[in-house]
């Protein structure tokens, strides 16, 4: 149950804009204190500075993950960004919405304009288009030897996410013949978008909607198992409330989603000779205290897995990338500074993998775990 901020600064530890920045009016607590006077008071701040309040914030959940009293911080600020919307939610929410008709034209054209051609206001966007096509592509290096029969002749639904649907499919082929081994019958479902970005932008009855539609798939496939490969896609189907008929089948639903990488954890991996000697893993902020992926990752690559972030935020804050690029290069700068050593670092997030595929120093490259598996 979410009560009142209590200013007790535990949040503060956390939060990846604030350490990053040392700028504390940036962090968790002075902005659940400022949406309490808000509440209190609609007056109190001018239009332009409680927009530029709700434009400050990655959206990470860290602080809303470590808050005794429930405190939900990125919540307050998506109704925030609804109550102010701007430009850029607007241009976010069409990114979003039209994820199928945009995302693999737009992001091979980013790749291609220069950039002394780049309008400087779009210049954040076309960075995270980039990103998003990534580089050529990691070459794979871990063989499978072996199948459990855990979960044969089980079926699933697999939630792919917007990225591995529209541009990185690779993602998804190597994530059905991952399930095909295992002997999951994968059922059919159209999902939407999972929705988490549409929310934390404050577009929220576009979220809604996603949501509603998800739900409703997985309802027509007799509410079996969704398998999920990407943190946030997880993280945001995990948080949809009011869109079940009853509070079980609020629970029954969270239950049933899994990360891939759990479904997978008995798969026997072998590493080649072409794998490189150093590797890291980004751990996305959305990801579960669990963390199976780095668990999966860790037993297949053992001592090559030299560098690891724990804390350290990629930088890629959604909206607030567009609005703040400053601010979330600096976030993205302590999360290299971090992983320095490793000649390729993987993760288990969509939005990490393109945000540090487009920060990336020269010669290491990024990729989905997904990818380093033959
Ligand atoms: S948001 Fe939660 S953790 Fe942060 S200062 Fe308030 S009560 Fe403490
Ligand atoms: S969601 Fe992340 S960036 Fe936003 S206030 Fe909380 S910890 Fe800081």
């Amino acid at each position: 149950m979410a009560g009142d901020c209590i200013l007790c600064g535990k949040c503060l530890e956390v939060c990846p804009l604030l350490n990053a920045t040392g700028r504390e009016e940036l962090g968790p607590r002075a902005k659940a204190d400022l949406c309490a006077v808000l509440t209190a008071d609609k007056e109190a701040l001018s239009e332009a500075d409680a927009a530029k309040l709700a434009g400050l914030c990655l959206g990470c959940h860290r602080c809303k993950a470590v808050c005794s009293q429930g405190v939900d911080v990125p919540g307050l600020v998506a109704m925030l960004r609804a109550a102010h919307p701007d430009f850029r939610a607007w241009l976010w929410k069409q990114w979003l919405t039209h994820a199928r008709e945009l995302w693999a034209v737009s992001s091979s054209a980013a790749k291609l304009i220069p950039k002394k051609f780049q309008p400087e206001k779009f210049g954040p966007m076309l960075k995270m288009l980039a990103g998003l096509k990534g580089g050529p592509g990691l070459e794979p290096f871990l063989s499978i030897t072996s199948f459990p029969d855990t979960y044969r002749g089980e079926k699933m639904l697999l939630f792919a996410g917007c990225t591995a649907n529209y541009v990185q499919t690779r993602w998804l082929m190597t994530a059905l013949r991952l399930l095909d081994g295992l002997g999951v019958e994968v059922l059919s479902g159209d999902f939407q978008c999972c929705g988490g970005g549409l929310k934390g932008a404050g577009c929220l009855d576009e979220a809604r909607v996603m949501a509603e539609h998800n739900v409703a798939v997985w309802r027509a496939a007799g509410k079996p198992k969704v398998v999920v490969f990407c943190a946030s896609c997880r993280s945001s189907l995990e948080g949809y409330e009011e869109v079940f008929d009853s509070s079980d089948e609020a629970l029954e639903w969270q239950k049933n989603i899994f990360p891939l990488s759990g479904v997978a954890s008995e798969i026997g991996f072998v590493i080649s000779a072409n794998c490189p000697k150093t590797l890291g893993y980004h751990r996305p902020c959305h990801v579960d205290a669990a963390d199976s992926d780095c668990r999966l990752l860790q037993s297949a690559l053992r001592e090559r897995l030299v560098a690891e972030t724990k804390r350290e935020c990629c930088g890629f804050g959604g909206v607030m990338g567009l609005g703040a690029p400053g601010l979330t290069d600096q976030v993205n700068r302590r999360c290299w500074d971090r992983l320095g050593g490793a000649e390729i670092v993987l993760t288990g997030c969509s939005a990490c993998a393109s945000r540090l595929s487009a920060t990336a120093p020269q010669g290491v490259g990024v990729g989905h775990w997904l990818e380093i598996i033959r």
